[in-house]
């Protein structure tokens, strides 16, 4: 792992830096690169002025690892009332939460009590719900999670990152329950114990599992959904998918909303299914963290944005 994306994974868990970084006006105008607002309203518009270019969407409130039952339920009725939303603007647009925001830290039964109305509701509204994939502390419970939920929900959707180690057999064990996947290569400081240091490693696997559910997707085994900007990895994917057979239908690309818009709208374009990950809410300094650690170079737009 570089030193760059070291540093900053582990600014990402720093409070201090989070409170100072919040306030601060040049942050604040930085992060709008890869986030158009805080607000609910904000990822909504961003939402609907990707429609024309037929790019759909997704939005995630932020922040992660809350506790306390008041916090929990006000996250629940948050995404059950921006689901109501979106049903009345008439959007292609889904959501994603973190298990954590809603009680994973407490139990994985609290945390299915949280998510089932949240996949209820979406599910009344025709969308699929997204679970992300947290911290490789999380990801045997968040595993449960998704098999307690999706034996009653069926509109379910995980995440799964290829440089754990361990995910080729986790995507094995979740085919016994016809999984939506959305494959990405994972955003976490991982110890070397538990993930590949070497990215051409992880982008070896992220093709290897790409193919495994494509071959699944094939007899509706699977649905896949290839969450990731690295454009030779989705043109290999999308070469194989029509080599075997699977229908652009059949899967979908997602990525995040400010990273690679014009390949998103191409690929839409040319008939594939593509989302937008659009995110919002006042506690982004973590997530921005990570963000920038992907890409190191994307500090300069942080420092640009403190002398514009
Ligand atoms: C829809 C979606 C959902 C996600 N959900 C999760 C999740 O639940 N859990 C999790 O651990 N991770 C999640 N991630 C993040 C993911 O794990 C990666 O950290 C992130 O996608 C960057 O990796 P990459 O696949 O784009 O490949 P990379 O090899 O990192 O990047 C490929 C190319 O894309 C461009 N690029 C990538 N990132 C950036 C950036 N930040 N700024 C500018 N350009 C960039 C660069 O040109 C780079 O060369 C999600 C990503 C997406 C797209």
């Amino acid at each position: 792992m570089s030193l760059a994306r070291n540093a900053l994974l582990r600014a990402s868990k720093s409070t201090w830096l989070a409170s100072q970084m919040t306030q601060r006006a040049f942050a604040r105008r930085a992060v709008k690169r890869f986030m158009p607002g805080e607000r609910l309203s904000d990822a909504l518009d961003a939402a609907q002025s990707l429609v024309p270019s037929r790019v759909g969407t997704i939005i995630t409130r932020l922040g992660e690892t809350l506790t306390g039952e008041r916090n929990l339920d006000e996250v629940r009725d948050h995404y059950l009332a921006a689901l109501d939303e979106i049903a009345r603007r008439g959007l292609p647009t889904q959501v994603s939460v973190k298990p954590t925001q809603l009680g994973l830290d407490d139990s994985v039964e609290e945390c299915v009590r949280q998510i089932a109305p949240i996949a209820a509701r979406s599910a009344q509204h025709g969308a699929m719900l997204w679970i992300d994939m947290e911290d490789s502390s999380y990801v045997e419970r968040t595993l449960q999670l998704y098999e307690q939920l999706k034996a009653t929900h069926e509109q379910l959707g995980l995440c799964l990152q290829a440089y754990l180690f361990r995910t080729p057999q986790d995507l094995e064990r979740l085919l016994a329950v016809r999984p939506a996947i959305r494959l990405v290569k994972g955003a976490y400081a991982e110890p070397a114990d538990v993930a590949f240091p070497a990215k051409q490693d992880t982008d070896d696997q992220f093709m290897s599992l790409g193919v495994r559910l494509l071959d699944a997707a094939r007899t509706g085994g699977a649905f896949p959904v290839f969450g990731t900007h690295d454009m030779t990895i989705v043109q290999r994917l999308v070469r194989t998918a029509d080599e075997m057979g699977v229908a652009p239908g059949q899967f979908e690309v997602h990525m995040l909303y400010g990273i690679r818009a014009a390949e998103q709208r191409a690929l839409a374009q040319q008939g594939h299914a593509v989302r937008c990950l659009v995110s919002y809410g006042d506690n982004w300094f973590p997530w921005y963290m990570r963000r920038l650690a992907e890409r190191p170079a994307n500090l300069w737009f942080v420092v640009r944005s403190a002398f514009m």
